[in-house]
C-alpha cells in the first residue's frame, strides 16, 4: 500500500493544472493518467481559444507542454486508472489493476467521454466506418462521401475537419436547427463540401465488414430512405466519467460530480472535483484548467487545516 498526501485522477488540462499548482505548493502529488492519457484535447487538431497561443496550438502539443510544466516542479506520473474507490475511510484507499493506494487528498478529473447513438449496426461497424474521433480516423476517408451527426460545436469543428480528406460531408441533426455557436455554423456552412440534414435520425448503419451507407428517417413523416457513403462520425455530446464514484459521492441526475457553487469541493471532505467531471455547462479546456488551479488550491488548504 502506498500512501500520498495528494493524489489526482486524469491528465486533461484540468488534472494536469491542479498537478502543476499542487507540485508548486510541494505536495508531491500523484497523478494517475486514466484510460485516456491527455484527454479529449488528444484527439482535437487546432485549439484557438486557449490564451497564451496568439496564433493556435495543437490539442496534443498542448496537453504535452502542460504534463512537462507540472513534473518540472516535480509531479509524479502513474501509468493505469483506478478501479475501486474507498472515499469513506480515512486515508482514502484507491486500487489500480496493478497496485493500492491511500491518500489524504483526492482530487477527481476524470473528465467525459463521447456519446454513442448505441444502434447495434453502429456497435458492429465501430471502428470499420464509425467513429467517434475525427482527428483519429479522418485520414482514412480520403476522397469517401461521409456524414456526421451532431448539431453543435463539436459537430461543426469535426465536419469542417473531415473535409480535408472526404469528397462530401453530410451532417445529420435530429432537430430543426443547429445548437452550435454562430461563427462555427457559419463557417461550416460556407464550406462546399458540407451539406445538411435537418429533422433525421439514423436507423441502421449499412454494411457488413465496412459503412455502405445509412438508412435515415425524416423524424416529421417517419419516411426513410438510404444513403450511400462509406463513413460516420459521431458528434453528439460527452458522458462524465463518474461510474466509479456511483453511490459513493453526489451526482447530478445525469451523473456529474455535484460541487459547491463556484468551488470544487463535494459532499465528501478532502475530495474535490474539477473539469468536465463536474461541469456540464462550459466544458472548456481553460474552464477545466481554471477549475484544476481551484482544486489544488482548495486541496492545500484542506491539508493545511488538517495538520
Ligand atoms: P452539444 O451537447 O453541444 O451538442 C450535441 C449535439 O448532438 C446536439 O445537436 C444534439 O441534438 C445532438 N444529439 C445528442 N444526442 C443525440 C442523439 N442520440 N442522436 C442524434 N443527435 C444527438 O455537444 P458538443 O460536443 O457539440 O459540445 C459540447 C460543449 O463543448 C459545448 O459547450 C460546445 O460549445 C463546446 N465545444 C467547443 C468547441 C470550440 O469552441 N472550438 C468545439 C467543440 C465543442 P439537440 O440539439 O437536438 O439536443
Amino acid at each position: 500500500m502506498q500512501h500520498e498526501k495528494l493524489i489526482i485522477l486524469g491528465s486533461g488540462p484540468a488534472g494536469l493544472t491542479a498537478a502543476i499548482y499542487a507540485a508548486r505548493a510541494e505536495l508531491k502529488p500523484l497523478l494517475i493518467e486514466g484510460a485516456e492519457p491527455g484527454g479529449q484535447l488528444m484527439t482535437t487538431t487546432e485549439v484557438e481559444n486557449f490564451p497564451g497561443f496568439e496564433h493556435g496550438i495543437q490539442g496534443p502539443e498542448l496537453m504535452d507542454v502542460m504534463r512537462k510544466q507540472s513534473m518540472r516542479f516535480g509531479t509524479r506520473f502513474e501509468i493505469g486508472y483506478v478501479t475501486e474507490v474507498d472515499l469513506a475511510s480515512r486515508p482514502m484507499k484507491l486500487k489500480t489493476s496493478e497496485k493500492e493506494f491511500t491518500c489524504d487528498a483526492l482530487i477527481i478529473s476524470t473528465g467525459a467521454t463521447a456519446k454513442w447513438l448505441n444502434i447495434p449496426s453502429e456497435t458492429k461497424l465501430r471502428g470499420k466506418g464509425v467513429s467517434a474521433c475525427a482527428t483519429c480516423d479522418g485520414f482514412f476517408f480520403k476522397g469517401k462521401d461521409i456524414a456526421v451527426v451532431g448539431g453543435g460545436d463539436s459537430a461543426m469543428e469535426e465536419a469542417n475537419f473531415l473535409t480535408r480528406f472526404a469528397n462530401s460531408v453530410t451532417v445529420i441533426v435530429r432537430g430543426d436547427a443547429l445548437r452550435a455557436s454562430k461563427v462555427m455554423q457559419e463557417r461550416a456552412k460556407k464550406n462546399p463540401k458540407i451539406s445538411f440534414l435537418f429533422n433525421t435520425g439514423i436507423e441502421e448503419v449499412l454494411g457488413e465488414t465496412a459503412v455502405t451507407g445509412l438508412k435515415i428517417k425524416n423524424l416529421k413523416d417517419d419516411t426513410t430512405k438510404e444513403l450511400s457513403l462509406q463513413g460516420l462520425f459521431l458528434a453528439i455530446g460527452h458522458s462524465p466519467n463518474t461510474k466509479l464514484f456511483a453511490g459513493k459521492l453526489d451526482l447530478d441526475e445525469v451523473g456529474y460530480i455535484k460541487v459547491k457553487p463556484f468551488g470544487t469541493d463535494t459532499n465528501i471532505e478532502g475530495v474535490f472535483a474539477a473539469g468536465d467531471v463536474a461541469d456540464h455547462k462550459y466544458r472548456q479546456a481553460i474552464s477545466a484548467a481554471g477549475t484544476g488551479c481551484m482544486a489544488a488550491l482548495d486541496a492545500e488548504r484542506f491539508l493545511a487545516n488538517r495538520e
